[in-house]
């Protein structure tokens, strides 16, 4: 295995399978079997999923209600898919915690970055709901920002394409899937990789970001066993990228101060 921890980012629209809203639960399944043949090779598996098959802030837009309180629909929308995948998950005895980014006591715990560290540590796949708590972002934020903070080694983020195209595949026949590019090359070329705050997040603190095909049952475990598959964007050249990529934590250039221990740790 390449990496020891990964950020899995899914969407939620991939959740309906072949339905027109909600969670399909053969896709639904399929997902948690996939993390638990990963989880079981001894890599510490986070992931965020989507909401987009339940509801989205714009949507409340273009009704005419308030952006803000759809966001937050948007975000409970993803606690809704965290839930499902945890007791999917559950079902297949893979020990879980849903963290949220909003307060939600009886089902969640809140998000404390390390109780999150703690439980990845102790073999516990860690879902992210709620996104990061705040309006106006997408679950790519927060797959971008929690993975920087657990300090992932990687975003997977699983789709329906199986990479970057050089034009959308779905239209175009000569369309060519790249197998690596550079952050600044997906800026140059105007790629839709993820949203524009999303991807800085990950550029800026060099965190590579692997495009592949979720929907084909075995690909995430192939993923980490190294096969090539999707695309990786990260700095490229030598030094960069996914082997290269530098602690976040390095005192003499974090731009972090360090963290006071006191929060209380839940067992
Ligand atoms: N959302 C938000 N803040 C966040 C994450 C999500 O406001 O940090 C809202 C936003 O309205 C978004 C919705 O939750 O449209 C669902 O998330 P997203 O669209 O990212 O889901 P996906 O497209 O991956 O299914």
């Amino acid at each position: 295995m390449k990496y020891n921890r990964i950020l899995l980012k899914l969407s939620g629209e991939a959740l309906m399978g072949q339905q027109q809203y909600g969670i399909d639960a053969e896709r639904l399944m399929q997902y948690a079997s996939e993390i638990k043949s990963v989880q079981a090779t001894g890599v510490q598996v986070a992931v965020v999923i989507g909401g987009g098959n339940i509801y989205r802030g714009v949507q409340a837009e273009a009704f005419g209600l308030d952006r803000v309180q759809g966001d937050y629909m948007g975000m409970l929308a993803t606690v809704i898919n965290s839930m499902a995948l945890q007791s999917a998950l559950e079902k297949l005895e893979v020990s879980t915690r849903l963290l949220s980014g909003l307060t939600i006591q009886r089902v969640c715990e809140p998000y404390i970055r390390r109780r999150a560290v703690r439980h990845l540590e102790k073999g516990r796949v860690v879902i992210f709901g709620a996104g990061i708590g705040s309006p106006y972002f997408t679950t790519d934020s927060a797959a971008s920002l929690r993975a920087i903070e657990i300090e992932a080694d990687v975003v997977l983020k699983g789709t329906r394409v199986d990479g970057i195209y050089t034009a959308d595949p779905e239209k175009d026949p000569t369309a060519t899937r790249y197998p690596e590019i550079t952050f600044d090359e997906v800026l140059s070329k105007n790629l839709n990789v993820m949203d524009m705050t999303a991807f800085t997040l990950c550029k800026e603190n060099n965190l590579p970001i692997i495009v592949f095909d979720m929907n084909t049952p075995g690909n995430l475990e192939r993923l980490l066993n190294g096969e090539p598959m999707g695309t990786l964007v990260s700095m490229g050249g030598t030094g960069a990228g996914r082997d290269g990529r530098k602690p976040l934590h390095e005192p003499a250039q974090s731009p972090l101060l360090p963290l006071v221990g006191n929060q209380p740790e839940q067992a």
